[in-house]
């Protein structure tokens, strides 16, 4: 069966799906939320909500304002772990390898630098396989000093 991205976030948590299933929908996780101290008038419960219904909501405000102060799994009756969702949400929307990779490398060469995208994913390659077609790609990739050598 192909995995979901509602899978991918569960398996993240490192909890089973029935931990978050039992959920239900009493709001204590909103009453005492940090989140409300401050007037963000959020509900924990509509995170959990929106993934099962298959909705990974990146920016909902409790992903982008959560501080893992556990203050709602301690007063749920069922300890759900509502931030360990927050922290699968961040992780996951940090992107994949290469997007990960491409970044990075503009972070520190300020453009795709190939020898280092190619070094960052080589596990990647070598586990699946794609170096044979390194001879080709060779011809593309430019073997160049890093472009802060070059620079005066
Ligand atoms: S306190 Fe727990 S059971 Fe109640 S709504 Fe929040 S997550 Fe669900
Ligand atoms: S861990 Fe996050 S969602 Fe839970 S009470 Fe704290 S700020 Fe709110």
């Amino acid at each position: 069966m192909l995995k979901t991205e509602r899978d991918e976030i569960f398996e993240k948590t490192g909890q089973r799906r029935e931990d978050f299933s039992v959920c239900m929908g009493c709001k204590i996780c909103a009453s005492v939320c940090t989140l409300n101290d401050i007037g963000k008038n959020v509900n924990p419960q509509d995170l959990l909500l929106s993934i099962f219904l298959g909705h990974i909501p990146n920016d909902h405000s409790i992903v982008t304002y959560c501080t893992s102060c556990y203050r709602c799994v301690e007063s749920c009756p069922w300890r759900i772990k509502i931030p360990e969702i927050v922290r699968a949400i961040r992780e996951r929307s940090k992107g994949d390898l290469f997007t990960r990779t491409f970044k990075s490398s503009i972070a520190i060469f300020g453009r795709a630098y190939e020898p280092y995208i190619f070094f960052r994913i080589l596990p990647f390659l070598l586990k699946k396989g794609y170096l044979r077609y390194l001879p080709r790609w060779i011809r593309y990739m430019n073997f160049s000093f890093p472009p802060f050598l070059l620079r005066r």
